[in-house]
Protein backbone atom coordinates (compact mmCIF):
# COMPACT_ATOMS: atom_id res chain seq x y z
CA UNK A 1 0.00 0.00 0.00
CA UNK A 2 1.59 3.25 -0.68
CA UNK A 3 0.88 6.33 1.48
CA UNK A 4 -0.03 9.63 -0.35
CA UNK A 5 -0.49 13.11 1.62
CA UNK A 6 -1.81 16.09 0.81
CA UNK A 7 1.16 18.99 0.78
CA UNK A 8 -0.21 21.99 1.48
CA UNK A 9 3.17 23.52 -0.90
CA UNK A 10 2.30 22.21 -4.44
CA UNK A 11 -1.48 21.49 -3.64
CA UNK A 12 -1.57 18.23 -4.13
CA UNK A 13 -1.94 14.93 -3.05
CA UNK A 14 1.65 13.34 -3.73
CA UNK A 15 3.41 9.97 -2.78
CA UNK A 16 5.40 9.82 0.22
CA UNK A 17 8.65 9.30 -0.33
CA UNK A 18 10.38 10.05 3.05
CA UNK A 19 14.23 12.06 2.70
CA UNK A 20 16.04 8.94 4.36
CA UNK A 21 14.43 5.81 3.35
CA UNK A 22 12.65 4.21 6.24
CA UNK A 23 12.90 7.00 8.63
CA UNK A 24 10.33 10.20 8.79
CA UNK A 25 10.90 13.30 10.66
CA UNK A 26 7.79 15.30 11.69
CA UNK A 27 8.08 18.87 12.81
CA UNK A 28 4.94 20.55 15.12
CA UNK A 29 4.57 23.93 15.93
CA UNK A 30 3.84 23.69 19.55
CA UNK A 31 2.27 26.25 22.24
CA UNK A 32 3.36 29.62 22.93
CA UNK A 33 3.24 29.03 26.88
CA UNK A 34 0.90 32.06 28.49
CA UNK A 35 -2.31 30.51 29.38
CA UNK A 36 -3.43 26.91 30.13
CA UNK A 37 -3.60 25.36 27.24
CA UNK A 38 -7.52 25.08 25.45
CA UNK A 39 -9.15 21.93 23.24
CA UNK A 40 -7.27 24.41 20.11
CA UNK A 41 -3.58 23.30 21.59
CA UNK A 42 -4.32 19.65 21.90
CA UNK A 43 -6.20 18.87 18.18
CA UNK A 44 -2.51 19.34 16.44
CA UNK A 45 -0.47 17.14 18.72
CA UNK A 46 -3.50 13.96 18.68
CA UNK A 47 -3.24 14.52 14.91
CA UNK A 48 0.68 14.19 14.40
CA UNK A 49 0.41 11.65 17.30
CA UNK A 50 -1.48 9.39 15.34
CA UNK A 51 0.26 10.06 12.49
CA UNK A 52 3.47 8.83 14.30
CA UNK A 53 1.66 5.87 15.02
CA UNK A 54 0.83 4.81 11.88
CA UNK A 55 3.75 5.39 10.00
CA UNK A 56 5.48 3.19 13.15
CA UNK A 57 2.80 0.47 12.21
CA UNK A 58 4.26 0.69 8.35
CA UNK A 59 7.70 0.82 10.11
CA UNK A 60 8.68 3.52 9.13
CA UNK A 61 11.43 4.54 11.93
CA UNK A 62 9.80 8.21 13.00
CA UNK A 63 10.98 11.23 15.07
CA UNK A 64 8.69 13.67 16.29
CA UNK A 65 9.16 16.99 17.76
CA UNK A 66 7.17 19.47 19.12
CA UNK A 67 8.47 23.04 19.73
CA UNK A 68 7.66 24.91 22.96
CA UNK A 69 8.07 28.79 22.78
CA UNK A 70 8.82 29.48 26.50
CA UNK A 71 9.81 33.41 25.42
CA UNK A 72 7.77 35.58 23.56
CA UNK A 73 5.88 39.00 23.93
CA UNK A 74 2.27 37.52 24.48
CA UNK A 75 4.55 35.73 27.81
CA UNK A 76 6.30 38.67 28.58
CA UNK A 77 2.92 41.01 28.33
CA UNK A 78 1.54 38.39 30.78
CA UNK A 79 4.17 38.07 33.47
CA UNK A 80 4.08 42.13 33.48
CA UNK A 81 0.37 42.50 33.92
CA UNK A 82 1.07 39.33 36.83
CA UNK A 83 3.98 40.92 38.24
CA UNK A 84 5.69 37.75 37.85
CA UNK A 85 8.45 36.42 36.58
CA UNK A 86 8.42 35.14 32.66
CA UNK A 87 10.06 31.62 33.05
CA UNK A 88 7.87 30.99 35.97
CA UNK A 89 4.43 31.76 33.94
CA UNK A 90 5.87 30.12 30.73
CA UNK A 91 7.07 26.72 33.28
CA UNK A 92 3.54 26.59 35.19
CA UNK A 93 2.22 26.59 31.63
CA UNK A 94 3.80 24.37 30.00
CA UNK A 95 3.56 21.41 32.69
CA UNK A 96 -0.12 22.06 32.56
CA UNK A 97 0.76 21.29 28.23
CA UNK A 98 2.53 18.39 28.73
CA UNK A 99 0.01 16.93 31.71
CA UNK A 100 -3.26 17.37 29.44
CA UNK A 101 -0.79 15.84 26.59
CA UNK A 102 -0.27 12.78 28.15
CA UNK A 103 -3.65 11.99 29.72
CA UNK A 104 -5.10 12.36 26.46
CA UNK A 105 -2.54 9.47 25.30
CA UNK A 106 -0.35 11.70 23.44
CA UNK A 107 2.93 9.89 24.11
CA UNK A 108 4.91 9.44 21.35
CA UNK A 109 6.75 12.51 20.83
CA UNK A 110 10.34 12.42 20.80
CA UNK A 111 11.41 15.66 21.51
CA UNK A 112 9.61 18.83 23.02
CA UNK A 113 13.30 21.48 22.39
CA UNK A 114 12.14 24.78 24.25
CA UNK A 115 13.73 28.04 22.85
CA UNK A 116 15.28 29.43 25.86
CA UNK A 117 17.11 26.14 26.07
CA UNK A 118 18.47 26.69 21.94
CA UNK A 119 19.63 30.49 22.19
CA UNK A 120 22.81 29.40 20.73
CA UNK A 121 21.61 27.38 17.74
CA UNK A 122 19.10 30.36 17.00
CA UNK A 123 21.85 32.85 17.16
CA UNK A 124 24.15 30.95 14.89
CA UNK A 125 21.41 30.96 12.31
CA UNK A 126 20.40 34.70 12.70
CA UNK A 127 24.34 35.04 12.18
CA UNK A 128 24.25 32.57 8.93
CA UNK A 129 21.68 34.97 7.42
CA UNK A 130 23.70 38.11 7.64
CA UNK A 131 26.49 35.97 6.59
CA UNK A 132 24.58 35.00 3.62
CA UNK A 133 23.26 39.34 2.71
CA UNK A 134 19.81 37.56 3.94
CA UNK A 135 19.42 39.40 7.21
CA UNK A 136 20.57 43.01 8.59
CA UNK A 137 21.22 44.73 11.46
CA UNK A 138 18.80 47.70 12.90
CA UNK A 139 20.03 49.11 16.16
CA UNK A 140 19.78 45.93 18.13
CA UNK A 141 17.05 44.15 15.99
CA UNK A 142 17.92 41.80 13.26
CA UNK A 143 15.63 41.89 10.34
CA UNK A 144 14.72 39.03 7.63
CA UNK A 145 15.23 40.39 4.09
CA UNK A 146 12.62 38.80 1.87
CA UNK A 147 13.88 39.99 -1.29
CA UNK A 148 16.41 37.44 -0.59
CA UNK A 149 13.76 34.75 -0.76
CA UNK A 150 13.20 34.77 -4.43
CA UNK A 151 10.26 32.47 -4.18
CA UNK A 152 8.91 33.98 -0.95
CA UNK A 153 5.27 33.27 -0.91
CA UNK A 154 5.17 30.02 -2.44
CA UNK A 155 3.60 28.55 0.55
CA UNK A 156 0.64 30.36 0.84
CA UNK A 157 0.26 32.16 -2.31
CA UNK A 158 0.32 35.33 -1.47
CA UNK A 159 1.75 38.30 -2.91
CA UNK A 160 4.27 40.48 -1.38
CA UNK A 161 1.36 43.51 -1.39
CA UNK A 162 -0.68 41.40 0.26
CA UNK A 163 1.80 40.25 2.69
CA UNK A 164 2.39 43.34 3.78
CA UNK A 165 -0.87 44.52 4.98
CA UNK A 166 -1.11 40.97 6.97
CA UNK A 167 1.98 41.80 9.01
CA UNK A 168 2.19 43.85 11.99
CA UNK A 169 4.80 45.94 12.34
CA UNK A 170 5.61 46.19 16.25
CA UNK A 171 8.55 46.31 17.34
CA UNK A 172 10.27 47.71 13.99
CA UNK A 173 10.49 51.03 12.50
CA UNK A 174 13.29 50.67 11.09
CA UNK A 175 12.69 48.29 8.88
CA UNK A 176 13.70 48.35 4.87
CA UNK A 177 10.50 47.04 3.97
CA UNK A 178 6.80 46.17 5.61
CA UNK A 179 7.25 42.70 4.43
CA UNK A 180 10.67 41.90 6.46
CA UNK A 181 10.31 40.98 9.52
CA UNK A 182 12.34 40.01 13.14
CA UNK A 183 14.78 36.98 13.52
CA UNK A 184 16.37 38.81 16.77
CA UNK A 185 14.39 41.86 18.51
CA UNK A 186 16.43 43.91 20.93
CA UNK A 187 15.11 43.82 24.62
CA UNK A 188 13.93 46.76 26.31
CA UNK A 189 14.72 47.27 29.86
CA UNK A 190 13.19 44.96 32.67
CA UNK A 191 12.72 42.41 29.33
CA UNK A 192 14.15 38.70 29.73
CA UNK A 193 17.37 38.73 27.29
CA UNK A 194 20.24 36.77 26.32
CA UNK A 195 23.71 38.28 24.68
CA UNK A 196 24.61 37.99 21.38
CA UNK A 197 26.77 39.57 18.94
CA UNK A 198 23.93 42.62 18.05
CA UNK A 199 23.30 43.00 22.32
CA UNK A 200 21.22 41.60 24.61
CA UNK A 201 18.06 40.72 22.95
CA UNK A 202 15.55 37.45 22.11
CA UNK A 203 14.46 35.40 19.28
CA UNK A 204 11.92 36.05 16.53
CA UNK A 205 9.15 33.72 16.78
CA UNK A 206 9.85 32.18 13.21
CA UNK A 207 13.63 31.59 13.58
CA UNK A 208 13.47 29.79 16.65
CA UNK A 209 11.12 27.03 14.74
CA UNK A 210 13.50 26.96 11.83
CA UNK A 211 16.89 26.52 14.40
CA UNK A 212 15.14 23.49 16.38
CA UNK A 213 13.54 21.90 13.88
CA UNK A 214 16.50 21.50 11.52
CA UNK A 215 18.75 21.03 14.92
CA UNK A 216 16.99 18.10 15.89
CA UNK A 217 15.91 16.34 11.98
CA UNK A 218 18.23 17.92 9.52
CA UNK A 219 18.09 20.85 7.60
CA UNK A 220 16.01 19.21 5.39
CA UNK A 221 13.06 16.67 6.62
CA UNK A 222 9.71 15.33 5.72
CA UNK A 223 6.64 16.78 7.53
CA UNK A 224 5.90 20.29 8.89
CA UNK A 225 2.73 20.65 10.58
CA UNK A 226 0.66 22.78 12.25
CA UNK A 227 -2.59 24.23 12.15
CA UNK A 228 -3.68 26.48 9.01
CA UNK A 229 -3.73 29.56 10.59
CA UNK A 230 -0.33 29.57 10.55
CA UNK A 231 0.58 28.97 6.87
CA UNK A 232 0.89 32.54 6.79
CA UNK A 233 3.21 34.23 7.80
CA UNK A 234 4.65 32.08 10.24
CA UNK A 235 5.37 28.86 7.89
CA UNK A 236 6.20 31.14 5.62
CA UNK A 237 8.84 33.13 7.20
CA UNK A 238 10.35 29.67 8.28
CA UNK A 239 10.54 28.62 5.11
CA UNK A 240 12.19 31.80 3.57
CA UNK A 241 15.02 32.39 6.58
CA UNK A 242 15.56 27.83 6.18
CA UNK A 243 15.83 27.82 2.64
CA UNK A 244 17.99 31.14 2.81
CA UNK A 245 20.78 29.82 5.29
CA UNK A 246 20.94 26.32 3.58
CA UNK A 247 20.19 26.61 -0.03
CA UNK A 248 18.19 23.30 0.65
CA UNK A 249 14.61 22.43 0.58
CA UNK A 250 13.57 23.05 4.04
CA UNK A 251 10.60 20.81 4.56
CA UNK A 252 9.14 18.43 1.85
CA UNK A 253 5.99 18.09 3.09
CA UNK A 254 3.56 20.59 4.73
CA UNK A 255 0.55 19.00 6.49
CA UNK A 256 -1.96 21.50 7.79
CA UNK A 257 -4.89 21.37 9.96
CA UNK A 258 -8.40 22.66 10.08
CA UNK A 259 -8.98 25.08 12.59
CA UNK A 260 -11.08 24.54 15.81
CA UNK A 261 -14.37 25.84 15.82
CA UNK A 262 -16.58 26.20 18.82
CA UNK A 263 -20.37 25.64 18.63
CA UNK A 264 -22.03 28.15 20.83
CA UNK A 265 -26.04 27.87 21.70
CA UNK A 266 -26.47 31.62 21.96
CA UNK A 267 -25.43 32.26 18.26
CA UNK A 268 -26.56 28.81 16.77
CA UNK A 269 -23.66 28.86 14.40
CA UNK A 270 -19.77 27.96 14.92
CA UNK A 271 -17.13 30.53 15.43
CA UNK A 272 -13.68 30.58 15.85
CA UNK A 273 -12.04 29.77 18.95
CA UNK A 274 -10.19 32.84 20.52
CA UNK A 275 -9.99 34.81 23.56
CA UNK A 276 -11.78 38.01 22.59
CA UNK A 277 -14.83 36.11 22.12
CA UNK A 278 -15.00 34.12 25.24
CA UNK A 279 -15.21 30.29 24.07
CA UNK A 280 -12.39 28.91 25.54
CA UNK A 281 -12.86 25.82 27.50
CA UNK A 282 -9.40 24.32 28.55
CA UNK A 283 -8.31 21.22 28.60
CA UNK A 284 -8.70 20.20 32.27
CA UNK A 285 -12.12 21.96 31.99
CA UNK A 286 -12.85 19.35 28.92
CA UNK A 287 -11.82 16.37 30.81
CA UNK A 288 -14.22 16.65 33.94
CA UNK A 289 -16.98 16.02 31.31
CA UNK A 290 -15.41 13.64 29.22
CA UNK A 291 -12.59 10.83 28.84
CA UNK A 292 -9.66 11.78 27.21
CA UNK A 293 -10.42 8.37 24.94
CA UNK A 294 -13.39 10.60 23.87
CA UNK A 295 -11.99 13.75 23.24
CA UNK A 296 -9.24 11.64 21.12
CA UNK A 297 -11.69 10.03 18.96
CA UNK A 298 -13.40 12.68 18.66
CA UNK A 299 -10.73 14.77 16.90
CA UNK A 300 -9.94 12.02 14.68
CA UNK A 301 -13.45 11.46 13.25
CA UNK A 302 -12.69 14.51 11.10
CA UNK A 303 -10.49 14.65 8.57
CA UNK A 304 -7.97 16.74 9.45
CA UNK A 305 -7.75 19.17 7.02
CA UNK A 306 -11.39 20.19 7.76
CA UNK A 307 -12.10 22.12 10.42
CA UNK A 308 -12.96 20.90 13.54
CA UNK A 309 -15.96 21.87 15.17
CA UNK A 310 -16.28 21.27 19.10
CA UNK A 311 -19.50 21.17 21.25
CA UNK A 312 -20.73 19.21 24.03
CA UNK A 313 -23.34 17.59 21.81
CA UNK A 314 -20.38 16.24 19.58
CA UNK A 315 -18.61 15.43 22.40
CA UNK A 316 -21.61 13.38 24.02
CA UNK A 317 -22.34 11.87 20.40
CA UNK A 318 -18.64 10.35 20.15
CA UNK A 319 -18.51 9.16 24.06
CA UNK A 320 -21.86 7.08 22.91
CA UNK A 321 -20.27 6.10 19.93
CA UNK A 322 -17.30 4.48 21.88
CA UNK A 323 -19.81 2.86 24.20
CA UNK A 324 -20.69 0.69 21.61
CA UNK A 325 -16.95 -0.80 21.24
CA UNK A 326 -17.11 -0.78 24.53
CA UNK A 327 -20.81 -2.69 25.17
CA UNK A 328 -18.63 -5.64 22.51
CA UNK A 329 -15.77 -5.75 23.99
CA UNK A 330 -17.63 -6.99 27.07
CA UNK A 331 -19.93 -8.65 25.46
CA UNK A 332 -17.07 -10.91 23.59
CA UNK A 333 -15.40 -11.51 26.90
CA UNK A 334 -19.03 -12.92 28.32
CA UNK A 335 -19.69 -14.98 25.44
CA UNK A 336 -15.81 -16.30 25.12
CA UNK A 337 -13.97 -15.60 27.78
CA UNK A 338 -11.05 -14.06 26.30
CA UNK A 339 -9.49 -10.33 27.25
CA UNK A 340 -9.89 -8.54 23.39
CA UNK A 341 -7.03 -5.73 25.63
CA UNK A 342 -4.90 -8.98 26.00
CA UNK A 343 -2.45 -10.81 23.88
CA UNK A 344 -4.62 -13.30 22.34
CA UNK A 345 -4.50 -14.28 18.92
CA UNK A 346 -5.75 -12.00 16.13
CA UNK A 347 -8.17 -13.22 13.73
CA UNK A 348 -5.65 -12.84 10.46
CA UNK A 349 -3.83 -15.77 12.28
CA UNK A 350 -7.02 -18.05 13.05
CA UNK A 351 -8.51 -18.33 9.28
CA UNK A 352 -7.42 -22.25 9.62
CA UNK A 353 -9.85 -22.54 12.28
CA UNK A 354 -13.10 -21.81 9.90
CA UNK A 355 -15.68 -24.24 10.28
CA UNK A 356 -18.52 -23.67 7.59
CA UNK A 357 -19.52 -20.77 5.43
CA UNK A 358 -20.35 -18.38 7.93
CA UNK A 359 -17.00 -18.70 9.76
CA UNK A 360 -15.27 -18.08 6.62
CA UNK A 361 -17.34 -15.34 5.45
CA UNK A 362 -16.70 -14.08 8.58
CA UNK A 363 -13.16 -14.14 8.51
CA UNK A 364 -12.96 -12.71 5.03
CA UNK A 365 -15.32 -9.93 6.12
CA UNK A 366 -13.06 -8.57 9.37
CA UNK A 367 -9.98 -9.05 7.10
CA UNK A 368 -12.02 -6.26 4.33
CA UNK A 369 -12.38 -4.05 7.08
CA UNK A 370 -8.70 -4.53 8.09
CA UNK A 371 -7.76 -3.76 4.90
CA UNK A 372 -10.18 -0.73 4.17
CA UNK A 373 -8.66 0.92 6.97
CA UNK A 374 -4.93 0.56 5.64
CA UNK A 375 -6.35 2.25 2.36
CA UNK A 376 -8.22 5.08 4.09
CA UNK A 377 -5.41 6.15 6.33
CA UNK A 378 -2.87 6.01 3.17
CA UNK A 379 -5.16 8.73 1.82
CA UNK A 380 -3.89 11.40 3.52
CA UNK A 381 -3.76 10.00 6.99
CA UNK A 382 -8.48 9.64 6.64
CA UNK A 383 -8.92 9.15 10.57
CA UNK A 384 -12.41 9.62 9.68
CA UNK A 385 -12.96 6.97 7.54
CA UNK A 386 -10.70 4.90 9.55
CA UNK A 387 -12.24 5.15 12.86
CA UNK A 388 -15.59 4.23 10.38
CA UNK A 389 -14.08 0.84 9.43
CA UNK A 390 -13.73 0.08 14.06
CA UNK A 391 -17.20 0.24 13.59
CA UNK A 392 -17.83 -1.78 10.03
CA UNK A 393 -15.51 -4.31 12.06
CA UNK A 394 -17.69 -4.43 15.50
CA UNK A 395 -21.08 -4.41 13.73
CA UNK A 396 -19.77 -7.70 12.02
CA UNK A 397 -18.48 -8.98 15.33
CA UNK A 398 -21.77 -8.34 16.84
CA UNK A 399 -23.80 -9.97 14.01
CA UNK A 400 -21.58 -13.10 14.25
CA UNK A 401 -22.19 -13.40 17.46
CA UNK A 402 -26.18 -13.51 17.54
CA UNK A 403 -25.84 -15.51 14.33
CA UNK A 404 -23.74 -18.16 16.00
CA UNK A 405 -26.04 -17.66 19.42
CA UNK A 406 -22.59 -17.61 21.30
CA UNK A 407 -23.75 -16.17 24.02
CA UNK A 408 -26.45 -19.31 24.67
CA UNK A 409 -24.70 -21.76 22.85
CA UNK A 410 -21.47 -24.01 23.18
CA UNK A 411 -19.37 -23.53 20.07
CA UNK A 412 -15.60 -23.22 20.83
CA UNK A 413 -14.49 -22.25 16.87
CA UNK A 414 -17.16 -20.05 16.89
CA UNK A 415 -15.73 -18.59 20.39
CA UNK A 416 -12.27 -18.67 19.19
CA UNK A 417 -13.21 -16.46 15.85
CA UNK A 418 -14.97 -13.87 17.93
CA UNK A 419 -11.75 -13.68 20.65
CA UNK A 420 -9.78 -13.21 17.99
CA UNK A 421 -11.93 -10.58 15.80
CA UNK A 422 -12.35 -8.71 19.03
CA UNK A 423 -8.59 -8.62 19.25
CA UNK A 424 -8.23 -7.62 16.16
CA UNK A 425 -10.00 -4.89 16.12
CA UNK A 426 -8.77 -3.55 19.60
CA UNK A 427 -5.52 -4.19 17.56
CA UNK A 428 -6.22 -1.62 14.71
CA UNK A 429 -7.62 1.07 16.94
CA UNK A 430 -4.61 1.43 18.86
CA UNK A 431 -2.98 2.04 15.16
CA UNK A 432 -4.78 5.34 16.13
CA UNK A 433 -3.75 5.24 19.91
CA UNK A 434 -7.61 4.53 20.81
CA UNK A 435 -8.22 1.24 22.49
CA UNK A 436 -5.36 1.34 24.79
CA UNK A 437 -6.69 0.28 28.08
CA UNK A 438 -9.58 -1.44 29.17
CA UNK A 439 -12.16 2.10 29.82
CA UNK A 440 -13.59 0.82 33.22
CA UNK A 441 -12.46 -1.89 36.30
CA UNK A 442 -12.98 -5.21 35.88
CA UNK A 443 -16.00 -6.88 37.50
CA UNK A 444 -16.06 -9.75 39.59
CA UNK A 445 -17.58 -12.99 38.99
CA UNK A 446 -19.59 -12.83 42.04
CA UNK A 447 -20.80 -9.42 40.66
CA UNK A 448 -21.04 -11.15 37.06
CA UNK A 449 -23.62 -13.64 38.33
CA UNK A 450 -25.84 -11.57 40.33
CA UNK A 451 -26.25 -9.35 37.82
CA UNK A 452 -26.96 -12.59 35.45
CA UNK A 453 -29.77 -13.37 37.26
CA UNK A 454 -31.21 -10.28 38.51
CA UNK A 455 -31.54 -10.10 34.27
CA UNK A 456 -33.17 -13.32 34.49
CA UNK A 457 -35.35 -12.48 36.97
CA UNK A 458 -36.15 -9.16 34.76
CA UNK A 459 -36.70 -10.70 31.85
CA UNK A 460 -39.29 -13.12 33.97
CA UNK A 461 -40.86 -10.28 35.65
CA UNK A 462 -41.42 -8.81 31.45
CA UNK A 463 -42.89 -12.26 30.10
CA UNK A 464 -45.46 -11.78 33.00
CA UNK A 465 -46.15 -8.76 32.27
CA UNK A 466 -45.22 -7.58 36.13
CA UNK A 467 -43.15 -4.25 34.37
CA UNK A 468 -42.94 -2.89 38.01
CA UNK A 469 -41.10 -5.17 39.28
CA UNK A 470 -39.12 -4.85 36.16
CA UNK A 471 -38.24 -1.46 36.63
CA UNK A 472 -37.30 -2.46 39.85
CA UNK A 473 -34.72 -4.89 39.00
CA UNK A 474 -33.68 -1.97 36.65
CA UNK A 475 -33.17 0.78 39.03
CA UNK A 476 -31.58 -1.79 41.23
CA UNK A 477 -29.03 -2.29 38.16
CA UNK A 478 -28.29 1.31 37.49
CA UNK A 479 -27.42 1.87 41.13
CA UNK A 480 -25.12 -0.85 40.61
CA UNK A 481 -23.72 0.97 38.14
CA UNK A 482 -24.99 -1.71 35.70
CA UNK A 483 -26.41 -0.47 32.09
CA UNK A 484 -28.94 -2.55 30.40
CA UNK A 485 -29.98 -2.71 26.86
CA UNK A 486 -32.72 -5.41 25.13
CA UNK A 487 -31.39 -6.45 21.95
CA UNK A 488 -33.67 -8.48 20.15
CA UNK A 489 -34.57 -11.29 22.15
CA UNK A 490 -32.06 -10.95 24.67
CA UNK A 491 -30.69 -8.34 26.70
CA UNK A 492 -27.12 -7.47 27.44
CA UNK A 493 -25.56 -5.40 30.35
CA UNK A 494 -22.31 -3.00 30.68
CA UNK A 495 -20.87 -1.47 33.49
CA UNK A 496 -21.68 2.02 33.60
ZN1 LIG B 1 6.63 27.07 14.23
Amino acid sequence: MTLRVYNTLTRTKELFEPVKPGKVGIYLCGPTVYKPSHIGHAVGPIIFDAIKRYLAYKDYKVTLVINITDVDDKIIAEAAEQGREMSEIAAEVEADYLKCLETLGVTSVDHFPRATENIDKIIALVQKLIDNGAAYVVGGDVYFDYTASPDYGKLSGRRVEDAMHGSRNLSGENKRHPADFAVWKSAKEGEPGWDSPWGRGRPGWHIECSAMSMDLLGETFDIHGGGMDLIFPHHENEIAQSESATGKTFAKYWLHNGLTRVKTKAAGGSEKMSKSLGNIRTISELLEDFSPETIRAFVLSTHYRRPLEFSDEQLSATAKSLETFYRLFDRIERATGADVYGDGKPIEKLSDQTDGDTDAAFVEEILQHRLRFGEVMDDDFNTAGAIASLHEMAGAINRYIEQTQLETRDNEAAKTLAAGAGVTLVNTGQILGLFMAKPQAKITKADESQIESLIDERNAARKDKNFARADEIRNQLSNMEIEISDVQDHTIWRKK
